[in-house]
């Protein structure tokens, strides 16, 4: 079992760290926020209290945070501190340019290191079934791999340094236009008199089928899962996924790549930061179609 130092206990980290423990690893953790490192403690992280005394014998090292700067400033305090040998890995969604500068960084502080985001969410964090998308060396990999499986449904190598960000970034491209067709399809089946139920159920299993879809699905009392039956708290936020949709349309950018839909969505996820529901989950995009926002 490894002895593993993990920053950023949020919404991700708290219940990908509970995981760990259960599987019996060690887990020292570090956040900012002291509400966080309750909720992790609770679920057995030990909280030393110091970033420093975190990384105290550690084997690997694990941030989860939300921002390319946040991790460049935690890992600029943390490579002078860690044991030679010791394996970095970065589960946070970040750029990836960011991602390719952290790995040419660590390799010049002598350590492995792996870009290493995640799709899954909260719920999938908590039930240990997230989808790892690993960008670095396939032996570093088969390093991670003790201490990735226990959070994990799936684990891809997906290439060199970066790669990981790179499917990340594109994949949540996917997931935001998808949400986006699943709230005008909703409001429309809506006012075209359908039973929700029944037609959320008869999308799922035929073409309109989407993760979205199934998950996500914007109307009252149809899943359990959609945060629309919570006034869209928690989950997975405006400002997340407006995060993601930006990366994408740098990633265009970089590559010459005109991403029309992306940018449609991007812009009604700035909408809705301007109204003030940035903390609320994605869903809420459903308020620009049926004109609660107007
Ligand atoms: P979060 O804001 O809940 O957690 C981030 C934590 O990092 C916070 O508790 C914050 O206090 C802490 N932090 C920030 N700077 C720090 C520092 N210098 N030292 C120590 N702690 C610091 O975010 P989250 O929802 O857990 O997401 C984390 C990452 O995972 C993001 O990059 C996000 O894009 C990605 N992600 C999130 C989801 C989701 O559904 N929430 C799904 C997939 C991927």
């Amino acid at each position: 079992m490894a002895t593993i130092a993990w920053v950023g206990l949020g919404h991700m980290g708290a219940p990908m760290t509970a995981r760990l423990v259960a599987a019996g690893h060690e887990v020292r953790g570090h956040d900012l926020d002291a509400e966080a490192v309750r909720v992790a403690v609770a679920g057995g992280v030990v909280a030393p209290g110091s970033l420093a005394a975190a990384l105290d014998g550690a084997d690997v090292l694990i941030t989860m945070l939300q921002r390319g700067s946040q991790v460049r400033a935690v890992l600029a305090e943390a490579l002078p501190l860690l044991p030679p040998g010791t394996l970095v890995i970065d589960s946070s969604t970040i750029a990836i340019d960011d991602a390719r500068e952290l790995h040419r960084t660590v390799a010049e502080a002598g350590l492995p290191f792996l870009d290493a985001p995640v799709s899954g969410g909260v719920p999938g964090a908590t039930a240990g079934t997230l989808t790892f998308m690993v960008g670095g060396a396939a032996a570093d990999l088969e390093r991670a791999r003790p201490v990735l499986e226990p959070m994990a449904g799936r684990i891809f190598h997906i290439g060199p340094g970066g790669s990981g960000q790179a499917a990340k970034i594109v994949n949540n491209l996917m997931l935001g236009i998808t949400l986006a067709a699943t709230c005008e399809g909703a409001v429309l089946a809506d006012r075209l008199g359908l039973d929700h139920r029944v037609f959320q159920q008869m999308a799922s299993v035929s073409s309109g089928d989407s993760w979205a879809l199934r998950t996500w699905y914007p109307m009252p009392g149809v899943l359990e899962t959609a945060a629309v039956n919570r006034d869209f708290d928690g989950g997975f936020v405006v400002d997340l996924m407006a995060k993601d949709l930006g990366l994408a349309l740098a990633a265009g950018a970089a590559t010459g790549t005109g991403l029309p839909f992306t940018a449609e969505v991007a812009a009604g996820l700035q909408r809705l930061r301007d109204a003030g529901l940035g903390g609320k989950d994605s869903s809420v995009f459903v308020k620009l179609v049926d004109g609660s926002l107007d």
